[in-house]
């Protein structure tokens, strides 16, 4: 361990804790980064360390590790009210006040929010809204649901189903049936050879609808995705993707779920992803950015397509048999309307169209490096995949190996990026200046020629 001594918070550590996304085994020889504190863009480990947070925490704290408006909201209403639920007709201010700034807030008509906990358990709610839905209308078999090969939506039973990416379903036994996968809007790696953009996108539209037809239409909920792809590697689907997409959702009437929890609340440029890309969801997930991630929360709106029915349904039974002790939360509301007036007051959208231009073309600059197969992002998310030979796209020995030489080289040179299978990910603060960017292609810079180096 990098810390050997006895009660060093690293030895403490890995003695107690068991930590998500982590081979337990290399914990307990190696130790974690134990993080300090954190300003503007920068956190600090308890070594003294400074480092640039290039992926925002978790794609997450969007105003940076340091908005004492966020601190003054949590703190206000933790004197007033520090706790109250949202249960069984009960409820107060600040979920009142949030529930209509983001119902009004929606890029497209949306009837009401719903209060969830984390971006897992807003997709599990959307899950089961459908299933409840589709008893409530009589269909019970319309049930299914479509997600992509690449799509991160979580880890709850339902969300990790929904997940296309091999961990999240090795070794669990899952999907569960019912949840199906469709590929990936990925042109660069998963286009055939000569294959148009456009031709691209005509097939992964004929293939979701070759597996709607193969399953069966009456069968089938809804469709969700990301409208960029985050943890399956920052993928930007090509023009006109999710028109197509769309449409044949619209032939079978199925509805569409939008996955908002890594580009809602400006990251591409817009305060959602749906507008960046004119996708018209019946289903928004939101979360992380909605706080900047100060507190734990989330949230999914809905439209009447889907409240109207369910709204019965409870009337019939008696209830909707569903909800989160903490969803709603006050805290976390006072902290989420907090961080929406900051956005929208400092104009951050501007600010991330512009730092984010900024960014792409740097790293576009980038992509002329030896190891660097492609460069992809839009507004202040993006990734650059490593390859060693750009013609074929192979990896370099296992598929990640040459991504973790170099996010650990990164990470030397005091930037935490983030590694996913060979695609570096950058998803800063949206508050990074154009100065804070050029220090992280700078020193991005240094590591991949130093991982050029080291492998030879
Ligand atoms: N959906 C997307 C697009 C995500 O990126 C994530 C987390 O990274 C989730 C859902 C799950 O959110 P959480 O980790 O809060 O459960």
């Amino acid at each position: 361990m990098k810390d050997d001594i006895p009660n060093s918070p690293e030895a403490r550590d890995a003695h107690n804790l068991m930590h998500p996304y982590t081979n337990a085994r290399k914990l307990q020889s190696d130790g974690p980064l134990v993080i300090e504190s954190g300003e503007g863009i920068y956190v600090t480990d308890i070594h003294g360390n400074r480092y640039i947070e290039a992926m925002s925490g978790l794609w997450s704290a969007g105003l940076g590790f340091s908005e004492k408006r966020l601190v003054a909201a949590a703190t206000k209403q933790l004197e007033v009210l520090p706790f109250y639920h949202v249960f069984s007709q009960r409820s107060h201010g600040p979920a009142i006040d949030l529930a209509e700034k983001l119902v009004n807030l929606a890029p497209v008509p949306m009837s009401k929010a719903f209060f969830t906990n984390s971006g897992s358990e807003a997709n599990d709610t959307a899950v089961k809204m459908l299933w409840y839905r589709a008893h409530a209308m009589g269909t019970p078999e319309k049930k299914k649901i479509i997600s992509r090969l690449r799509g991160y939506h979580g880890v709850t039973v339902a969300a990790a189903s929904m997940t296309g990416l091999p961990y999240n379903h090795m070794s669990f036994g899952l999907p569960l049936p019912g949840f199906l996968h469709t590929g990936s809007p990925h042109y660069w790696r998963d286009a055939e050879p000569d294959e148009s953009e456009a031709d691209f996108v005509a097939r992964r539209a004929r293939e979701l609808e070759e597996l709607i037809l193969a399953e069966g239409p009456e069968t089938i909920a809804a469709f969700i995705g990301e409208p960029v792809l985050g943890g399956g590697g920052v993928v930007v689907p090509p023009k006109g993707y999710w028109q197509a997409i769309q449409a044949v959702l619209d032939k079978y009437d199925i509805l569409l779920i939008a996955d908002e929890v890594i580009c809602g609340f400006g990251r591409t440029g817009n305060m959602f992803g749906t507008e960046t890309f004119g996708m018209k969801p019946d289903m928004m997930t939101l979360s992380k950015q909605i706080t900047s991630s100060y507190q734990p929360f989330s949230a999914l709106l809905v439209n009447d397509r889907v409240f109207e029915p369910i709204a019965d349904e409870s009337n019939r039974i008696g209830t909707f048999g569903h909800g989160y002790t903490g969803g709603g939360h006050p805290v976390g509301a006072a902290v989420a309307l907090e961080t929406l007036r900051i956005i929208e007051e400092d104009n951050l959208l501007d600010h991330v169209r512009r730092v984010g231009a900024h960014m792409q073309a740097g790293l576009a600059e980038l992509a002329d490096h030896p190891l660097v197969g492609e460069h992809r992002g839009v507004g202040l998310i993006a990734a650059l995949e490593l390859v060693t030979d750009k013609a074929t796209k192979a990896p370099h020995g296992k598929p990640g190996a040459l991504g973790g030489i170099a996010s650990a080289r990164m990470q030397a040179h005091g930037v935490i990026s983030r590694n996913m299978t060979d695609a570096l990910a950058f998803c800063p603060p949206m508050i990074v200046t154009e100065a804070e960017v050029d220090e992280i292609l700078a020193r991005t810079k240094l590591a991949l020629d130093e991982t050029a180096e080291e492998i030879g």
